[in-house]
């Protein structure tokens, strides 16, 4: 070939490379959420299609150095995910950097290191569930900061103004864990977990099946040694007998409650303690629905009726499911690692690193 020939062919090939960077570049290509099937593409779309040339002596090693600046981009970029917030909208985030996020909105900074560990782990499971479409947001998203729907995400100005002069510390101490666990992913069974957590069980997780009527062989109760001392432990709720009666009767109208130390009454309860059914006047309804009608810490409540109030004490905050947070950290007090927590908390799972998985 002339020389003006090999000099035209490299031009189209440089433009032909090109083309097909600016199609693949994550950054520059459309965001959708992706399905499960799509999430299988991923690794293959992220490091350029498998033409990272292995050798820079024939024509495709010329071109290597475009191929080569996208990998090394898509490295630096790593996996992402789309996170919905009420205020801010959608914020695009690095899937690692995003669980520090979570980390920090979810656990007290200053618990131990290795209940940190534990808690990256179950929070990128339950993420990595979402980014797989396996789990559902309900905003529509992949997944959202709201704690009562998926997972909450401190921002960082919302760090500093918690954690004031310990924003470095705490910022660092938490980013550690999450780098420690790096890609580690809960599974049972070769899938994913639904990796629930909870502030305090109160001394005993509960069966899944009790709160969410669906029966899995990780989420079974166990005991959870050593949370007396967490201030999320127990808390009560004093309510007069007149605005009890006025916050019930408007919810359920039917039941016609008017003397609470009478016509309230526990009907039973779980294993752990929890409330099943509870009768409020002339109705009988269960203890979620009195949890969040009252905005109670736990359905493991009890009542004490002294004059004109009603006390309730709850034992535990949280729906008590899978990893209990305060257990965990005291669990790393007494010497336990992250591991073995997790191992205690979600019966018989695995801890995998994500890169088996997608
Ligand atoms: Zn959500």
């Amino acid at each position: 070939m002339k020389k003006g020939g090999w000099r035209k062919l490299i031009v189209l090939l440089l433009v032909f490379d090109l083309l097909l960077l600016l199609r693949l570049r994550p950054g520059l290509s459309p965001r959708v959420n992706l399905s499960h099937s799509q999430m299988d593409l991923l690794p293959n779309i992220r490091f350029g299609l498998n033409l990272n040339p292995q050798s820079s002596d024939n024509l495709f090693g010329l071109l290597g150095f475009y191929v080569q600046s996208s990998k090394e981009q898509a490295d630096e970029e790593g996996l992402r995910i789309q996170v919905w917030d009420e205020q801010k909208g959608m914020m695009e985030m690095n899937f690692e950097e995003y669980i520090v996020h979570v980390v920090a909105g979810e656990m007290p900074a200053g618990y131990e290191t290795e209940a940190l560990k534990a808690q990256a782990i179950a929070a990128r499971t339950y993420a990595l569930k979402h980014l797989r479409g396996e789990d559902r947001c309900k905003s529509g998203y992949t997944i959202c900061t709201d704690p009562y729907c998926c997972q909450a995400c401190l921002q960082t100005e919302e760090m500093k103004s918690c954690w004031g002069d310990r924003y470095d510390e705490y910022y660092k101490k938490i980013d550690d864990a999450v780098k420690a666990t790096e890609g580690e992913v809960l599974t049972s069974d070769g899938k994913l977990i639904s990796a629930l957590y909870h502030s305090s069980s109160g001394g005993r997780t509960e069966d899944s099946e009790a709160v969410f009527a669906v029966a899995l062989p990780y989420l079974v109760s166990v005991e959870s040694d050593g949370e007396e001392d967490s201030p999320e432990y127990s808390d009560e709720k004093v309510f007069s007998v007149q605005d009890l009666c006025s916050i019930v009767n408007a919810e359920f109208p039917q039941a016609h409650l008017k003397a609470p130390a009478e016509q309230i009454d526990v009907w039973g309860r779980t294993d752990s303690g929890r409330v099943k059914l509870v009768q409020l006047g002339e109705i009988v309804i269960n203890g979620q629905q009195l949890r969040n009608l009252l905005n109670l810490h736990s359905t493991n409540f009890s009542f004490e009726f002294e004059g004109d109030s009603v006390r309730i004490t709850c034992i535990g905050f949280g729906h008590g499911v899978g990893m209990s947070q305060c257990g965990a950290n005291a669990m790393a007090k007494r010497g336990v690692d992250y591991r073995a927590i997790l191992e205690h908390y979600y019966t018989g799972v695995e801890i995998i690193t994500m890169d088996e998985q997608l």
